[in-house]
């Protein structure tokens, strides 16, 4: 292998149940992953050499790549999250599939199986070393494969001082998968001019334009009365809510839109005749379109309160997170950088807009410009999860150009 290390750590790695959990009020969610940070990422990140290696109770792991040519003086710094999804992640058993021969891979005895029939991303892989489950947890890819492939990054340079590079800053951050991941984010004290996260997909991806995202709540009330005797007096407000839902472009919608195209999705309801709620996420990658979406929302409100009397309809509105894109453009270096050394390396770069939202996000509006590399990585969240080790080592490779190509600027 030409990374030494970078197989065993990320082994290493996925073996550590660090699930996070969106109920727990408590930061980071999950005393696991608190354990895995100073337990073993801490002694590592200081076992490769790195400095000013620190954990801040929060649950971020940082620490420091001092410049090895004064002259580079532009920071740059790696993310990649150490929680795992929603998902079964006790005792992950990795399975280790060399030389893939194409076919349809058995996971372990649960009965499951990768086929390339359903998974047709399997054939690019005929003949490479393949990492699954066994069929029972996640594999945790995401994000393992991006902490592996950043401290073997900083391992290889610790031990090639002769190739140049500016400070290099590196942070592994907790509870991205339920939204948190940058809440408690030291930006200052991280130190990086700009960043990338290491948290995307397939060999080759590369993302800086993701949702602008905002919530919206609508409670309908209504009035309930006896039907038998209801005529002229009740107000249902199910009915009301129904309304409310027809008032919206039906196409509008989750199960209908792709690409750039943004949409209402009603994510639960639940009422009676008195009274009803209705929960919505809406989301558009145009911040124009976004806002416009957000104001057809609140003017349905107004339209039903018109019609059945003011304060029928309460519609709040409040934004989750918007697209880098805007943060990201005055630095389209970042990205150039990024798509110039896959292509030194053979790899073709694929710029997808997330229809999500990513820690990056959140980081680029908190100062911090941070597009989100890929991992190498396939099926997230769940059984069918698996990762190419030579994908691991070309983007770890990919990390190391990155960071030399800043050096060279
Ligand atoms: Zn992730």
């Amino acid at each position: 292998m030409k990374y030494q290390n970078l197989l065993d750590r990320f082994i290493t790695y996925v073996k550590v149940n660090t699930r996070s959990d969106e109920n727990s009020t408590t930061t980071p969610s999950t005393q696991s992953q608190v354990d895995f940070a100073t337990n073993v990422l801490i002694p590592e990140m200081k076992r490769v050499g790195l400095q000013n290696v620190y954990y801040l109770p929060n649950g971020y792991a940082i620490g420091t790549l001092p410049a090895n040519d004064p002259s580079f003086t532009r920071k740059i710094g790696f993310i990649s999250h150490m929680d795992t999804a929603d998902f079964n992640a006790e005792n992950v058993n990795p399975q280790i599939v060399e030389n893939y021969d194409g076919g349809v891979i058995a996971l372990g005895d649960s009965g499951f199986t990768l086929d390339p029939a359903d998974f047709a991303h399997l054939n690019n892989y005929k003949g490479q070393t393949l990492i699954t489950t066994d069929g029972t947890t996640l594999l945790g890819a995401d994000d393992k494969a991006g902490i592996a492939e950043i401290m073997t990054m900083a391992a290889y340079f610790l031990r090639h001082p002769e190739v140049k590079h500016g400070t290099i800053c590196i942070g592994f951050t907790p509870d991205e998968e339920v939204g948190r991941g940058a809440d408690g984010f030291d930006v200052d004290g991280f130190g990086a001019d700009v960043a990338y996260t290491v948290d995307g997909g397939a060999l080759g991806e590369l993302e800086y334009e993701n949702f602008n995202a905002a919530s919206g709540r609508v409670t309908v009330h209504g009035a309930n009365i006896h039907p038998g005797t209801a005529k002229g007096r009740m107000r249902n407000a199910l009915l009301m809510a129904m309304e409310f839902q027809s008032l919206l472009p039906a196409d509008e919608n989750p199960m209908y839109t792709e690409g750039y195209e943004g949409f209402y999705h009603l994510d639960r309801m639940t009422g009676c005749v008195e009274e009803t709620r209705m929960d919505y996420i809406i989301r558009d990658h145009d911040r124009a379109k976004f806002e416009r979406r957000k104001e057809l929302f609140s003017q349905a409100a107004g339209f039903l309160n018109q019609k059945y009397g003011s304060g029928t309809v309460e519609a709040a509105v409040k934004d989750s997170y918007y697209n880098m894109k805007e943060k990201i453009e005055p630095h389209m270096d970042l990205i150039d950088k990024a798509k110039a050394s896959m292509e030194k390396l053979g790899i073709w770069p694929i710029v997808v807009p997330i229809r999500g939202g990513t820690d990056g996000a959140r980081l680029s509006y908190m100062g911090l410009p941070c597009p989100n590399l890929c991992t190498g990585g396939h099926n997230f969240h769940g059984k069918y999860e698996f990762i190419p080790v030579q994908s691991m080592e070309k983007i770890t490779e990919l990390l190391i150009e990155i960071a030399r190509s800043f050096a060279e600027a």
